[in-house]
């Protein structure tokens, strides 16, 4: 009986026996009767699996794996694979004026990415949606006038065009991170996507998410550590560092932290850079607003522009001193922590 139902859903299953019991050997595209949970099948006492159930997002263990860290690149800035990216703007478009001072001064401190949101998930429908296409507008002139690449958020499949023609990174939000019919879409463009944790995601969904977009043939994806909701947490936010070993152990994509939405407030966001980038993230997305007080929203955890250069200062160091002498140097070779299996 429990053979027949895997056959039904094309694999090959052979028959074994040994000491301990009898048992079925299960080979072909295996993946599909995984996700039916057969371990809860009446007479199954349990399942082993030797392959992972993310093969495009794992560590190359099957021919569709990869074998060296991914490098992502975003305009012409490297993410990934030993390179450290610092990414900032504020947390929506505003306007025009104050997002060309911006983008210049960030700049000149050492950002390499500029951030900001033209389609904005509000939790409230009374609250400052964005700007929508006149925000993607401002965003295209910011990299003409600054040259920096700009990442901004798709929400919709709908603006997807839109979005890919200003974004060189496409940010799908914490909020989307579920929308499968969006990272479907996703897989299917040759462009970078920064996939944002769900708040409430496991490691396992957000790896499950990027397997989407990877299995669809877009390979340029970025993932990114941005808190978690926890009724004990200060701002009921906690900031998972310790996904960072966790994902290094687990995937090739480089890895993000975003310590604004990860602290909720803006005096503890420099605090969580630090320790994010001692914990060996690829880089940092932070929000960053010429004047906090007025911002249309998450003002309350903005930096000024004066913060994110002190920001940029710590971080140097402490990637100077903790992270760079322990990357690897040879070509290929699996980082700290990774595990192939
Ligand atoms: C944002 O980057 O402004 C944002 C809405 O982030 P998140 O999706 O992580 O809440
Ligand atoms: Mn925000």
């Amino acid at each position: 009986r429990i053979r027949r139902r895997l056959q039904k859903h094309g694999v090959a299953v052979r028959y074994l026996e040994s000491e301990a019991g009898g048992y079925l050997e299960v080979s072909g595209d295996d993946l599909p009767v995984r996700s039916l949970s057969p371990e809860s099948w009446e007479g199954v006492q349990r399942v082993v699996t030797l392959t992972p159930e993310c093969p495009h997002v794992s560590w190359g263990a099957s021919s569709r794996g990869f074998a060296s860290p991914t490098l992502v690149s975003v305009g012409s800035v490297p993410v990934g694979a030993g390179h450290f990216v610092l990414m900032a703007g504020p947390c929506a478009i505003e306007d025009l004026q104050h997002a060309l001072e911006l983008g210049h001064a960030l700049r000149d401190m050492g950002a390499q990415v500029f951030r900001g949101g033209a389609f904005k998930p509000r939790t409230s429908p009374y609250a400052f949606q964005g700007l929508e296409t006149e925000g993607l507008r401002i965003l295209a002139e910011v990299k003409a006038e600054t040259g920096l690449p700009i990442v901004t958020e798709v929400m919709d499949p709908e603006h997807l065009e839109a979005v890919a023609e200003v974004a060189d990174l496409l940010q799908v939000g914490s909020r989307s991170m579920t929308h499968y019919t969006l990272l479907k879409h996703l897989g299917k463009l040759r462009q970078p996507v920064l996939l944002k944790r769900g708040f409430a995601a496991t490691v396992d969904e957000l790896l499950l998410a990027a397997e989407y977009i990877l299995s669809g043939g877009n390979d340029q994806v970025v993932l990114c550590e941005r808190g978690v909701r926890n009724a004990a947490g200060t701002a009921q936010v906690i900031l998972d560092l310790g996904v960072i070993p966790e994902l290094r152990r687990r995937t090739h994509l480089p890895i993000l932290v975003d310590p604004s939405h990860g602290s909720g407030l803006a005096y503890r966001v420099i605090p969580l850079a630090r320790a994010a980038a001692a914990a060996g993230a690829d880089g940092l997305i932070v929000e960053v607003h010429h004047a906090p007080e007025d911002a249309l929203s998450d003002g309350q955890q903005a930096l000024r522009p004066e913060e994110f250069s002190q920001l940029v200062r710590e971080v140097t160091a402490i990637r100077q001193a903790l992270v760079e002498p322990t990357l690897s140097t040879r070509p290929g070779s699996l980082p700290a922590g990774a595990r192939k299996d």
